[in-house]
């Protein structure tokens, strides 16, 4: 069957698959992201695509990048954490490779590959999160993944849950991001330290007294390891996760959420106490079905996996 390249482009790396029809991966690279430099990762993609694709019959090539894109999949027009601006990305690698490519949000990917392959399969109102630097979103309702009108819909993690609240890349204040991801943890780990909290002796002592060193992995391996202040950490934002699941459950009705990324895949209890504040704010509980909170299958190659598939599906039928 077809194989298709598939591209995940994040703030520290890009990871790039060849993919068969079935989601399985059969060679893989990985680099560092270079920077914020737009030219750099044009041409790492390049040459990436190039090394994958050497001597084989490639389908598609599909990008998956945390950026905002336009509605067919080739210009990104913003990315809270990367430099793009109305990068015209596609034509770019279409001009470098001389491949036919497909653009997608990252999360849009993972949401994707999670429904063909992974925790939402053959489920009909699926709604994916991503948690990792910021939150990502997706919708597949009936099989058909919901990009919006201008193609930059799903984007959860920047609804403003808290007015006046703490500052985000995207402009604004008080999105949910800012208090239901892996930055977030790091954050509230680095106010712990800050007012000098002996709660967070474990927390100094691993990072060194630096809050430059306090990273939400820090956070998750210290709590894994036994650590109160931090296994609260996890449970404050898992509660802030689940209030937003229980405002997407008012507006979407989804059968199922599936959390993923690299901090809701890491930490069972995270999303244990996700589901039940979500279950504890859902509007007319007792009198609706509740949602299922499902861990993601795919880990953290679902961006690669999903981004090659919808380009193959698009691109090359
Ligand atoms: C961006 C999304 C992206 C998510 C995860 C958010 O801040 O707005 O486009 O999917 O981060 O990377
Ligand atoms: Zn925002």
């Amino acid at each position: 069957e077809k194989l298709a390249i598939g591209i995940d482009i994040g703030g520290t790396k890009i990871a790039a698959g060849l993919v068969d029809g079935d989601g399985n991966i059969s060679r893989r690279l990985q680099q560092a992201t270079v920077g914020h430099d737009a030219a750099a990762v044009l041409a790492t993609v390049t040459s990436m695509i190039s090394e994958l694709g050497a001597g084989i019959t490639v389908a598609a090539v599909g990008v998956g990048a945390a950026g905002w894109m336009d509605p067919t999949g080739s210009t990104v027009l913003f990315s809270p954490h990367l430099a793009w601006r109305n990068e015209p990305l596609r034509a770019e690698l279409e001009a470098a490779t001389g491949r036919r490519v497909l653009l997608n949000n990252d999360a849009d990917a993972a949401g994707w590959a999670e429904y063909r392959f992974g925790a939402a399969r053959k489920q009909s109102h699926v709604v994916c999160l991503t948690l990792g630097t910021g939150i990502g979103g997706s919708i597949v309702i009936d099989g058909k993944l919901q990009r919006g009108r201008f193609g930059v819909g799903s984007e959860f993690g920047h609804q403003i849950v808290v007015p006046g609240g703490q500052r985000c890349a995207c402009g604004n204040r008080g999105c949910w991001e800012q208090y239901a991801s892996g930055n977030a943890l790091a954050r509230e780990a680095r106010s712990l330290m800050a007012v000098h909290s002996p709660m967070a002796h474990a927390l100094r002592d691993a990072a060194n007294n630096d809050p430059h060193l306090v990273t939400g992995e820090l956070v998750t391996s210290l709590a894994a390891a036994g650590d109160l202040a931090c296994q609260e950490l996890i449970i404050e934002v898992g509660q802030w996760l689940g209030r937003g699941l229980a405002n997407l459950a008012a507006v979407l009705d989804p059968g199922i959420f599936v959390i993923g990324g690299g901090l809701g895949a890491a930490v069972p209890s995270l999303i244990a106490a996700a589901e039940t504040t979500y279950q504890e704010n859902l509007s007319g509980r007792g009198y609706r079905p509740f949602a299922q909170v499902a861990r993601a299958e795919l880990g953290p190659d679902a961006g690669m996996v999903g981004a090659a598939d919808l380009a193959r599906i698009a691109l090359a039928g």
